[in-house]
């Protein structure tokens, strides 16, 4: 599903991702975690094209994002990996003038260039998924930050993406609402979608993710299942950053 060979990015003289080498296989869900600043978010960006990369290639379903490679030619494949890619951020970006309904289908509308009847069957089944139903005609600002999410959340399945990014998605969340945000993606590993997720959510990479990647410098230092990582952390860094969060 993803291929990440001898990634590299820089900002600048930074060298914020350092020669990172990965697969991460289809429905796999996979929890990055580590200390601030230490590349988590360029890592997810560079995913799907939003950071453009300095070395090495990213391969997303087939997709080849290759820096050497032609502009147009490097377009399109980012282009196609975006359809296919749904992200859901911190900040939840939805249309404020927009009703939550209308917010799930205008992708389904611009995009896929369907007429309304359609794109209402799809985001209204997409609602009713992530539990707001009863809330397809109010405004984002009528809604509690962690419903905004759980619209964001449909807004970026409406795409029927095949590989869903998430950046931590719970952290501007009032501590009560982080849970409901948390089960409904907990609800889409279950159906087998396939997520990488950077999260300080120790509990929930324990118990939902089949993979962690510890960073710390913009190298990945441990790529290890949850029991192994979280009872038995191999490296001094990772056992000092369990000791800070925990
Ligand atoms: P946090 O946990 O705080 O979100 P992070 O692990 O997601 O941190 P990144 O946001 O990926 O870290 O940042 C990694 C490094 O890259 C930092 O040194 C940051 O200053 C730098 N960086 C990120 N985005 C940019 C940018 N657009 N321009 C310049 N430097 C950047
Ligand atoms: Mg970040």
């Amino acid at each position: 599903m993803i291929e990440i060979k001898h990634l590299q990015k820089n900002f600048g003289k930074n060298e914020v991702l350092k020669d990172i080498s990965l697969t991460i296989p289809a429905k796999q869900v996979v929890a990055v975690i580590g200390p601030s600043g230490s590349g988590k978010s360029t890592f997810l960006r560079c995913m799907n094209g939003l950071e453009a990369i300095t070395g090495g290639t990213v391969k997303v379903n087939g997709h080849v994002i290759d820096p050497q490679a032609q502009r147009k030619v490097l377009q399109k494949e980012i282009h196609a990996i975006r359809q296919e890619t749904g992200m859901v951020f911190q900040q939840f970006n939805l249309y404020p003038h927009k009703t939550v309904v209308e917010n799930v289908m205008e992708a389904l509308l611009v995009v896929k260039k369907m007429n309304k009847e359609q794109a209402y069957v799809i985001a209204s089944d997409l609602l009713l998924k992530v539990g707001l139903a009863e809330k397809e005609e109010s405004y984002p600002s009528q809604l509690s930050g962690g419903q905004q999410q759980r619209v964001a959340i449909a807004r970026a399945l409406a795409m029927e993406p095949k590989l869903m990014l998430f950046d931590e998605p719970t952290s501007a969340l009032d501590p009560e609402l982080v849970g409901e945000v948390l089960k409904v993606m907990r609800d889409l590993a279950e159906d087998g979608m396939t997520m990488v997720i950077v999260t300080h959510e120790m509990k929930f990479a324990k118990e939902v993710a089949d993979r962690i990647l510890f960073m710390a410098d913009g190298v990945i230092v441990e790529d290890a299942n949850p029991v192994e990582f979280f009872e038995h952390p191999e490296t001094e860094r990772a056992q000092k950053f369990l000791r800070q969060v925990s």
